[in-house]
């Protein structure tokens, strides 16, 4: 089962459109329909990248068949709106994974293409594009299919493209081959960020690595967890099915300060009590802890909440963040879940693709307002000062000119976009001034 978000990003907060047009897809982009099109996978991006007020949604999530697989090479063919969760399930038992997984494994092969998605493993096998081997992309002013590879001026466009390019029809994508069913995995805790670099520095025999950080703690306290894939003659992980929460939600006094302190000191307590103990646990729980709970995102309540990721380079990365976290934190601006992760030097396909060699925080912000945004849009002149950026696929506030600037190449990508696609994302980025919605 996979639980469906069809006009809402990820993390809510935005009114429903009401006035999407759902296209089921075999439609194409097409300059027969006056309003802006824009292709859509499972919502599973936190901001407006898969939002189109006023326009059409082109959905791709019926178009999910697993065309072909090579065993010897690991080539997979499939159709855009295949998942992550079906590609996994299926190529697991074989031996085989996706190279590249985000946190959550709902999410489609054209949409993880689309944002260039990163994983626990950065460091050693750089983004989701760097994987693709070919693509099939329709477009509203070409007749025919194009077929592109990786050297493609339009290909390296359409990977991070943010869906704009054309739509995605077939994806070539190189597997994995991996050494078992499991994940071991050592769960360490540290204090600051140096800590947590150290920590990175000695664990290359581990590929899949990620921090949580308790950013309302002056030391910025987190546990790192490691993992690596190992045999188990015999084992299948089984694949546990999402629950489902009750319909309610709660209310906005809720989600303050105080709730975020003791959710954040509850969970490094109970993470502390495993420190150090090696231990092996299926995939699904060691990539995908927050897919047990189908609709999580609805814990946040009617306001939603903000992802706030931004990358800063290696370069003084460690007092770059910070420098970030403590505006935040002096600013009161509280965050439940936080993650840190390294990013290495492997260089990404896309255009627009957001990693670059350094670290990037991730923090869920509950019921943003209008201070929030001013605070935010501080953090947002630090992060430019250290030469890092914001992660269109968790965004909907970054102001047009913060944009430009820590994507020059925006414009390239442009000129290349099909002229019957956009998004909401878009139009708010490109703009000339800057209100915020
Ligand atoms: C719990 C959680 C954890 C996450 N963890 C990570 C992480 O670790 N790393 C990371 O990088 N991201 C992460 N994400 C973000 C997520 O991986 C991306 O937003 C991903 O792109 C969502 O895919 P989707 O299929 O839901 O696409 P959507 O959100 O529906 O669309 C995303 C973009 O892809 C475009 N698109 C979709 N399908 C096509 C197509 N067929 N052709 C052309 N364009 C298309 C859309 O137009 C849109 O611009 C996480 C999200 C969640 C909810």
């Amino acid at each position: 089962m996979i639980p469906l978000s069809l006009d809402l990003p990820w993390g809510r907060g935005m009114s429903p459109v009401h006035d999407h047009r759902f296209i089921d897809l075999g439609a194409r982009p097409t300059a027969e329909v006056p309003r802006p099109q824009l292709p859509r996978g499972l919502g599973r991006s936190y901001g407006d990248v898969c939002v189109n007020d006023g326009g059409v949604l082109l959905h791709t999530f019926r178009h999910d068949r697993l065309l072909a697989f090579d065993e010897t090479t690991g080539l997979l063919s499939a159709e855009a709106g295949a998942t992550i969760a079906d590609i996994a399930a299926t190529f697991l038992p074989r031996g085989w994974f996706p190279p590249v997984v985000p946190g959550t494994r709902f999410v489609t092969l054209g949409g993880a293409i689309a944002n260039d998605v990163h994983g626990k493993n950065h460091a050693t096998t750089g983004t989701f594009g760097r994987h693709v081997t070919a693509l099939t992309l329709l477009r509203s002013d070409r007749a025919d299919a194009l077929e592109l590879a990786p050297g493609d001026a339009l290909f390296s466009a359409t990977v991070a493209g943010l869906g704009l390019t054309g739509l995605i029809e077939r994806v070539q994508l190189r597997l994995e081959r991996v050494a078992g069913p499991l994940i071991e995995q050592e769960t360490l805790v540290f204090r600051g960020i140096e800590a947590f670099h150290a920590l990175e520095n000695a664990s290359s025999a581990w590929p899949f690595t990620v921090g949580w950080l308790d950013t309302l703690d002056r030391h910025l306290r987190g546990v790192f967890f490691r993992g690596r894939f190992v045999a188990a003659e015999g084992v299948f992980s089984a694949l546990a099915t999402p629950r489902r929460l009750p319909p309610i939600s709660p209310p906005r006094w809720l989600l303050g300060r105080p709730s975020a302190r003791l959710f954040n000191a509850l969970y490094f307590r109970s993470q502390q009590a495993a420190t150090a103990a090696r231990r092996r646990v299926s995939p699904w729980v060691y990539f995908w802890p927050l897919d047990r709970l189908a609709d999580w995102n609805r814990l946040y309540g009617r306001c939603g909440f903000i992802q706030y990721q931004f990358v800063v380079p290696t370069d003084n990365a460690a007092r770059n963040v910070e420098r970030v976290i403590a505006l935040l934190r002096e600013a009161g601006v509280a965050s439940y879940l936080s993650v840190i992760k390294r990013f290495g030097a492997v260089a990404s396909p896309g255009l627009l693709s957001f990693p670059m060699a350094g670290t990037t925080v991730a923090l869920d912000i509950p019921s943003p307002d209008t201070r929030t945004f001013e605070v935010l849009d501080r953090a947002d002149r630090l992060v430019l000062e250290a030469g890092g950026r914001l992660y269109p696929a968790k965004d909907r506030r970054m102001r047009p000119e913060t944009f430009k600037a820590m994507y020059p190449q925006w414009r390239e990508l442009e000129a290349l976009r099909d002229p019957a696609l956009s998004s909401s994302f878009w139009r708010r980025v490109t703009a000339s001034c800057a209100p915020h919605a």
